[in-house]
């Protein structure tokens, strides 16, 4: 499909073919997701409300619960104001939630609809029901992507909800509760998440929190708010934690330095905890703020050591292209550095010096010769892959493509992952999720070594 991709890299500045990342709005719907009895509300027409509801479930494969304002011409010219009162008086009458979470989109932005103030319009006109809210997040898709976007929604959960704390009553912390937030990840992610934090000791306030919702049992039975996500009393006592953990400096920093800002809640910026490295920063920082790293936890970690060792022949100087969501990219590298491959191509979609310099850090004297590239596409990734190819690909299904018109062997990681499923079911972060990762590596590599050996090297014991 791709056989067409030339191998001279020609610079591009108003042109992105195949991009590495999806727009805003997307990411501020998941977020939304997790808040306990939240309806997402898309502010604009109904084809983007569409899109994105749809482009969750494929990854998640679950339905996906979003309102739309459904613009037409009319609100496109005179602005969306009515649409959005008209849709919040609908919403609580008829799906009655407790929060409703408003997101913008390229055609509202443009526009330049107020949220605040339609919102406060609606609240004036008793629209808003005692005792439900209303909270916003503006995520214009033509900047940023949909890490930025939930980044965006996540620092709303906690501009509206974290109540405010002065200095002098910090000492009313409870010294039991940490806050963290989990980024882009998974509902398994966030379920890993939370059970190391709470193994060390800790009662975890996790915003957002889409376990329970977006990985919820087959029962039989259509629930439209799952048990699952984070309450709005969670989130007003977000100022009790000693400390709020954001998990990826694209899509989790804001919310926590927002936190901060409200409560004086200190922040600790930590990288996705993907491979053993950000994982045992991870559970060093809980550690550091109180936490107990039990003989279990010990116990994990060293499994995952073992595993390593017995593997590393098969790593040791393969070469590896990753692409996809800059906190997930940044993490890997340094896990597959860890485990002896040399990743040559390095690429996100998201724009951001800090991704470069980041990359950089982590690949030391190797930085010189690899490929680091923020706000980049597939294309180009192609391009470089032609240029100079790798033993592995990693990447979101959009990867696909690339590893058969090179022939590579690919592992589906990030989001989203559309053409398999389970992948939501089971970590990528923790020691359990490297190693379950590491083992989705060897077996991809071990899988080629098969499939090309010939006879008197097609061994039974690798
Ligand atoms: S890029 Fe803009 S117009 Fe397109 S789906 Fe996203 S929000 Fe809608």
């Amino acid at each position: 499909m791709l056989n067409h991709t030339p191998t001279e890299i020609a610079e591009r500045s108003a042109l992105r073919i195949n991009p590495a990342k999806t727009c805003q709005p997307i990411g501020a719907m998941y977020a939304a997701l997790g808040i306990h009895r939240c309806l997402p509300y898309s502010h604009g027409s109904q084809g983007c409300c569409s899109y994105h509801r749809s482009h969750l479930t494929r990854h998640f494969k679950e339905p996906v619960m979003a309102a739309s304002s459904s613009f037409t011409e009319g609100a496109s010219v005179f602005g969306g104001q009515p649409n959005l009162m008209e849709g919040l008086k609908t919403v609580f009458t008829t799906y009655d939630p407790d929060v409703v979470a408003v997101h913008t989109t390229c055609l509202s932005e443009t526009i330049g609809d107020d949220i605040p103030q339609i919102v406060g319009e609606a609240k004036r006109q008793d629209i808003i029901p005692e005792g439900k809210y209303v909270i916003h997040a503006n995520t214009p898709s033509y900047v940023g992507s949909h890490v930025v976007g939930f980044s965006n929604m996540c620092t709303a959960m906690a501009t509206y909800f974290a109540q405010e704390v002065k200095p002098a009553r910090r000492r009313h912390t409870d010294a039991t509760q940490i806050n963290i937030v989990p980024g882009f990840v998974d509902p398994s992610d966030m379920r890993e998440l939370r059970r190391l934090a709470e193994a060390t000791g800790f009662k975890v306030t996790m915003f957002p929190d889409t376990s329970g919702v977006m990985d919820a049992p087959q029962t039989g039975k259509h629930i439209f708010y799952p048990d699952g996500g984070t309450t709005v009393d969670e989130l007003k006592n977000l100022g009790r934690g000693v400390a709020t953990m954001a998990l990826g400096w694209w899509a989790s920093r804001d919310a926590a330095i927002q936190v901060e800002k409200k409560a004086y809640v200190p922040r600790e910026i930590l990288d996705l905890p993907i491979g053993i490295a950000a994982t045992d920063r991870f559970m060093q920082i809980l550690k550091f703020r109180g936490g107990v790293i039990t003989p279990d936890l010990e116990r994990e970690r060293g499994q995952l050591v073992d595993l390593m060792v017995d593997t590393q022949q098969h790593f040791h100087g393969k070469k590896v292209a990753i692409f996809g969501d800059p906190d997930h990219v940044l993490a890997l590298t340094e896990y597959v550095r860890d485990l002896g491959m040399i990743p040559v191509h390095v690429l996100t979609g998201t724009p951001g010096k800090r991704f470069t310099s980041e990359a950089e850090r982590i690949l030391g004297p190797k930085a010189a010769s690899s490929n680091i590239k923020s706000e980049g596409d597939l294309f180009t990734l192609h391009q470089l892959i032609k240029n100079e190819p790798v033993d592995l690909l990693l990447g979101n299904t959009y990867g696909k493509y690339i590893a058969q018109a090179q022939d590579i062997p690919f592992v589906r990681v990030g989001w989203p992952i559309l053409d398999r499923v389970g992948h939501s079911l089971i970590p990528t972060l923790g020691y359990a999720g490297a190693v379950r990762l590491l083992t989705k590596m060897t077996d991809a590599l071990l899988d080629r070594r098969d499939r090309d050996a010939p006879d008197h090297q097609f061994e039974l014991v690798l």
